[in-house]
């Protein structure tokens, strides 16, 4: 059985107070306990927001770290350090640190190996922007994200992996992959990384849609066979939205 998981990026929003009250009110919310709960807040609330939610089994993620190991890395944030402060889950990829940041595949295959030495699990985005898809270029733009990331894991590492299919035409615009959409991607996803580790292993990872879910849509997205659950930026800032998404299974 696959775990279930619903993850909340919250991005550069709130502050220290806003954070803890929304941590809280999750917690004390009447969420589904069988699925994996994991709040990602920003890097300076990480070990209050941990600490707020001990004996709880909301987990806490970060959304970057860096590809290094400590030393003259002015504004960096190692996955050691995340580890120190109890979290368990990074964001690793996302389209907005693509885009914004210039992170390139390869990149991001040395932060997930970081991530992995650290026993941090990555949440590793993939997506195609909107001329990949007019162009009929998705999945091989997903293939190389995949592979120039992923592919250099052994098979345990692998199996520690969770992905997050987020197309990037859909995050932030209010406009969800229709679930046809959302199904073809994820079958392709887990048959590409079945032909590489075989089917136990691409049958045991979590992978993730992202991009304009919220209480709304996600019950018919999250029925999807190949759909096991999603990363929420905009609608996991509202307690309510976030918890009426992981009681969508
Ligand atoms: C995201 O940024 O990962 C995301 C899915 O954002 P939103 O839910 O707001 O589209």
């Amino acid at each position: 059985m696959r775990k279930k998981i619903v993850a909340g990026n919250w991005k550069m929003n709130t502050d220290l107070n806003q954070a803890l009250d929304l941590a809280r009110e999750i917690r004390l919310s009447n969420y589904d306990k069988s699925a994996t709960l994991i709040i990602i807040p920003p890097f300076p609330f990480l070990y209050s927001i941990v600490e707020a939610t001990n004996n709880s089994v909301i987990q806490v993620g970060a959304q970057n770290c860096s590809k290094n190991k400590n030393g003259a890395f002015t504004g960096e944030v190692s996955a050691e350090m995340l580890n120190s402060v109890g979290v368990k889950y990074v964001i690793v990829g996302h389209s907005e640190r693509r885009t914004y940041f210039k992170e390139t595949n390869q990149e991001l295959a040395e932060k997930i190996k970081e991530c992995l030495s650290n026993k941090l699990i990555p949440i590793y985005c993939c997506g195609e922007l909107l001329e990949d898809r007019t162009n009929e270029n998705h999945f091989e733009v997903v293939k190389t994200q995949l592979s120039e990331a992923l592919f250099h894991l052994s098979p345990d590492q692998m199996k520690g992996i969770i992905i997050a299919y987020e197309p990037v035409w859909a995050i932030g615009t209010g406009v969800t992959a229709s679930p046809e959409q959302a199904q073809e991607m994820h079958q392709y996803i887990r048959q590409f990384i079945a032909k590489k580790f075989g089917d136990t292993i691409a049958n045991s990872i979590s992978i993730l849609y992202g991009g304009s879910c919220n209480a709304a849509n996600a019950k018919e997205l999250f029925a999807l066979p190949d759909v096991d659950g999603g990363l929420i930026g905009g609608a996991s800032l509202k307690a309510v939205d976030f918890v009426a998404i992981s009681n969508s299974f």
